[in-house]
């Protein structure tokens, strides 16, 4: 027998396979309530991000199809490499205008948009100073920058500004950059972004924003918390996603044309995949008209969640500082956020229980996220489920 076929090589135990902590580490995931299962969607939609119903609207559908009997299927190839339509670049100039910037860049989603941007700004010896609770894409970008992390209390200017002070750049050419998301995906809650462009002018940072979960939802064109804030052209870049309010797919960043064009340079997930494909392309293209056009999904939105949080409040449901269409019920342990859901999918609704590690341990929630196109009816019935299932102590 030659070793290589013998059981017990090193020492292993003969019954340990090389992939025998994929079955462990599932069991402890169990175990411990924080196990994730695909799911389709099934019932009132109260979990996804197509916060206005775009998805399904017929201008869109109208917009995607056009595109694709115009320029086909697939772009091709990469931006740099055969994959840049006339149609990608005139996207890019209708997201610039709507966010009242020079210029904007595609990515092809959001993750790939922090990432890649991040990771192109920042390197070995820069300094990012992020938000606790920005999402896991900025994390992972400012990870493989290795830029030196700080990660500051959520939304705690002091101690953002503690950090800023106590660490100056060690060089002179060594780079400082703040990011933060603006509606946290998690708490619903928004980030104070005009200290934060004042910390940023203060201490000679770059300021990055992600409006995710903001644009089409907050300003009076739906160009976001920016433009709510009227601080648009005091960010450095600010990324906003299309698969979410804009009921498509991809992401894209706006900024001045030369971070633009350094940006094309740079960012490794931009220059290195095929771009957005014309379906895609046609239907945001079609969703920027319809978020300036109809104001008033947006309005029925954030009166709708207004609404919701003042009736879960009174029944005494901790819904952290959320001032959105994110409203996250705030029920602590892992089991009881999925009972509530499981309560909620029997009587139709389809919300979310959301848990370590996406959120800090002991507060795990539904995450309720509204949508412009849910019946009246259908909210309010959801909300008294809600309401039922606290009183009765689930
Ligand atoms: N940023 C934030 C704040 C998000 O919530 C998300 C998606 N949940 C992303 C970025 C990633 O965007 P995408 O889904 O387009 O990859």
């Amino acid at each position: 027998m030659s070793i290589f076929s013998h059981p017990n090589v090193a020492g292993t135990p003969a019954q340990d396979s090389p992939e025998s902590f994929v079955r462990e580490r599932l069991a402890a995931l169990k175990a411990a309530d924080g196990h994730r299962a695909l799911k389709t969607p099934r019932g009132v939609d109260l979990s996804s991000n197509d916060y206005l119903g775009l998805s399904r609207h017929p201008a869109v559908i109208k917009g995607i199809f056009e595109a694709v009997e115009k320029y086909g299927a697939g772009s091709g190839g990469s931006r740099l490499l055969g994959g840049n339509l006339p149609l990608h670049e005139e996207v890019e100039e209708t997201l610039a205008r709507l966010k009242g910037r020079e210029a904007a860049l595609l990515f092809n989603s959001g993750y790939q948009g922090n990432v890649g941007i991040l990771s192109a700004l920042a390197g070995p010896g820069d300094q990012v100073f992020s938000d606790k609770l920005n999402h896991a894409s900025i994390v992972d970008g400012i990870r493989l920058s290795k830029a030196r992390i700080f990660a500051y209390r959520h939304c705690d200017m002091n101690d953002l500004e503690g950090d800023l002070k106590r660490h100056p750049t060690r060089s002179r050419s060594a780079k400082r950059l703040i990011v933060t998301d603006t509606v946290f995906s998690m708490d619903g809650d928004i980030a104070p972004l005009k200290d934060l462009v004042f910390l940023a002018k203060r201490y000679g940072a770059m300021l990055m924003v992600d409006e995710a979960h903001a644009t089409g939802v907050f300003g009076p064109t739906g160009a976001g918390i920016s433009e709510m804030l009227g601080v648009s052209g005091d960010v450095t870049l600010a990324l906003g996603t299309c698969g979410k309010a804009m009921g498509v797919f991809g992401a894209y960043v706006v900024c001045d044309k030369e971070m633009r064009d350094y940006l094309i340079n740079h960012a490794r997930s931009f220059i290195f995949s095929t771009s957005l494909p014309p379906a895609v392309l046609g239907g945001i293209l079609a969703a920027v008209d319809v978020i300036k056009g109809e104001p008033e999904r947006r309005e029925r939105l954030l009166e709708r969640a207004a609404g919701v949080r003042e009736e879960l409040q009174e029944a005494g449901i901790d819904t952290l500082k959320s001032e959105s269409q994110i409203v996250p019920v705030i029920l602590g342990s892992e089991s009881r956020a999925l009972e509530f859901s499981r309560g909620l999918a029997e009587e139709g609704f389809d919300v979310r229980a959301v848990r370590p590690p996406t959120v800090p341990k002991g507060t795990s929630r539904l995450r309720l996220s509204l949508n412009a196109s849910v019946a009246e009816e259908d909210l309010r019935r959801a909300v008294e489920t809600i309401i039922r299932l606290y009183k009765e102590g689930v």
